[in-house]
């Protein structure tokens, strides 16, 4: 669907000529080795220049994000155009301190061989490829990348073919802004990146989900290739009987209608006490209409899902769910219009369940205790992306102590991955690595610690060389002994320091303990002293 910014020209979407992407990868990796990519100005120059292509191509951007999501103009900014520029100036303000060397002395490096002066340098890990997904077309491709410039790497990417206008917008920017050399786009679908994991990389970093990852696993441990995968999974919400129901049936909907639901950490599924249940869908369906008020099809601010193919996978889990539908349930095939909808299931093996909705759709399970609860997570998806606690704190530690996740926000949706410089990703199957902000670099970074050994220092050394001498590994026991406070059962032993300070009410003890007994101690001087007299 074309805006009123229909004559803004999108070129049409075209694939990158499967042979041409050897060397498209042989020039990227040229390049690095040239060395110029560590030159950090270098790297400023292009983060200023990428940063700008992006204010510059906002029109752009957001008629590609119309016309492939149906994404508003308000979402394309604040979840994707303004969110990677803001990426790229938060690097530009930090690179100089993430690239800055580190010393490592005392107590990594014991005191005796202090001549050695040991540092970790930053250096960039090579040539990579960056694989985005089609749902956050645009930041969840170029934010990696950012990373991957600031880190010193050069880059390929491959965006998601889902959404083509998106992904030739991406070309037009890195075409203009960035040095061919270093940074390419490589569009296309399979044929294109199969033909890119074909090439050797040193690292791969993959948004999208697990069955594509598997591939990817394999083509990179032909290699020995180092992944980062951003992956999904079924995320559960839990809302208490001491949750505010309504400020929980708010948040959760947001995080069913932001990008239609088609976002890798929002709930799949909400486990609800059932004391708490039927007021929860109530004020579900007061969220609801304050949020569509001409209802959910009328309103320009819910984007519709990506294609046919996801339109009818999330419709059929609809189809064949033995639960109820208890909010929205309205959908226009010709429109890949899906309205935010929940379905009360009274089984985890309901349709609704068994796979991940990445759409406006969740389930809602009813539960009694909240060991129940955990055990319906822990049997749904033992490693979800994210998790959702609404009720006391006491109630989510329980959860976030119990229930494994890659991220977990406590009282709202996803507030933990909306901050775009938090460190982000997933566990297990949800995903390996993490990114963003100083994470970002890190990624793409190998830390390679450096010695420098001094001529001089020989005589430090003595008890490395042969003929080994049993003074001198003697002496290094020595200097280097430490006394143990456990014994050979792993309990804490306490020596008469500790006790002496114990009784002064001094280091760990708390302090009502403490104040205790210092009056055990003035009474029993006094009443010696009186005593004696
Ligand atoms: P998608 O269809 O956009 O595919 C992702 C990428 O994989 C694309 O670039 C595509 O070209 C490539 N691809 C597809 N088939 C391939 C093949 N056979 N060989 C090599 N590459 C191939 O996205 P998707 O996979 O449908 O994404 C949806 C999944 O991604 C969901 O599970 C979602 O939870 C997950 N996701 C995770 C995150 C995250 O940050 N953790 C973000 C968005 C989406």
């Amino acid at each position: 669907m074309a805006s009123k910014q229909a004559d803004i020209l999108l070129p049409a979407f075209a694939a990158t000529a499967v042979e041409a992407i050897p060397e498209i990868c042989a020039t990227s990796r040229e390049t690095f080795r040239s060395l110029k990519t560590k030159d950090l100005d270098y790297r400023k120059v292009q983060l200023r220049r990428l940063y700008w292509a992006i204010v510059d191509h906002r029109p752009q951007l957001e008629e590609a994000m119309l016309r492939d999501l149906r994404k508003g103009r308000y979402e394309s900014n604040f979840t994707e155009i303004d969110w990677v520029a803001k990426t790229c100036l938060f690097a530009l303000e930090n690179l100089d301190k993430w690239a800055k060397e580190e010393p490592i002395g005392s107590p990594s490096v014991p005191l005796h061989f202090w001549p050695n002066k040991i540092r970790t340098r930053k250096e960039p890990l090579g040539t990579v490829l960056v694989i985005g997904a089609y749902n956050f077309p645009f930041s969840l491709s170029v934010d990696p990348v950012v990373g991957a410039i600031a880190a010193g790497c050069t880059a390929v990417l491959k965006p998601s073919e889902g959404a083509p206008n998106v992904a030739m917008a991406i070309k037009d920017i890195f075409d203009k802004a960035l040095d061919p050399g270093a940074y390419r786009v490589v569009n296309g679908a399979v044929p294109e990146t199969t033909a890119l994991l074909d090439q050797k990389w040193d690292k791969i970093f993959y948004t999208g989900g697990a069955q594509v990852a598997r591939i990817i696993c394999a083509k990179a441990a032909e290699n020995l290739t180092p992944v980062a995968l951003e992956l999904g999974g079924r995320n559960p919400a839990f809302v208490t009987r001491n949750a505010d129901l309504k400020l929980a049936a708010r948040r959760l909907l947001w995080g069913k209608t932001l990008n239609a639901g088609q976002v890798c950490l929002s709930h799949n599924y909400v486990l609800v006490e059932r004391e708490v249940l039927d007021e929860f869908i109530r004020q579900l369906n007061v969220a609801f209409n304050q949020s569509f008020p001409e209802g959910a099809k009328a309103s320009p601010d819910l984007a519709r899902i990506i294609n046919e193919r996801h339109f009818l996978r999330i419709k059929a889990m609809l189809d064949q769910t033995s639960g109820k539908i208890v909010m929205g349930g309205e959908m226009d095939q010709s429109e890949l219009f899906m309205s935010p909808t929940a379905v009360l299931v009274n089984s985890a093996d309901d349709s609704m369940m068994v796979q991940e909705s990445f759409g406006p759709t969740f389930s809602i399970i009813p539960f009694d205790t909240l060991g129940q609860a955990i055990d319906i997570a822990n049997k749904v998806d033992p490693t979800p992306l994210s998790l959702f606690g609404f009720g006391t704190r006491d109630e989510f530690n329980k959860l976030i102590h119990s229930v494994t996740s890659g991220g977990a926000t406590f009282n709202d949706s996803f507030m933990h991955a909306s901050l775009g410089n938090v460190p982000f990703g997933g566990v297990g199957g949800s995903g390996t690595g993490a990114y963003r902000g100083k994470a970002s670099f890190d990624t793409f970074t190998h830390f390679r610690t450096i010695a420098e050994t001094p001529a001089w220092a020989e005589g430090s050394l003595r008890v490395r060389y042969q003929p080994y001498d049993w003074s001198q590994l003697r002496l290094m026991r020595w200097l280097e002994k430490k006394k143990v406070n456990f014994d050979r059962d792993g309990r804490i032993t306490h020596g008469a320091s500790y006790w002496l300070k114990y009784l002064l009410g001094l280091g760990a003890a708390n302090k009502k303990s403490a104040v205790l007994r210092w009056l055990v101690i003035v009474f029993a001087w006094y009443s010696y002293t009186v005593r004696s007299r």
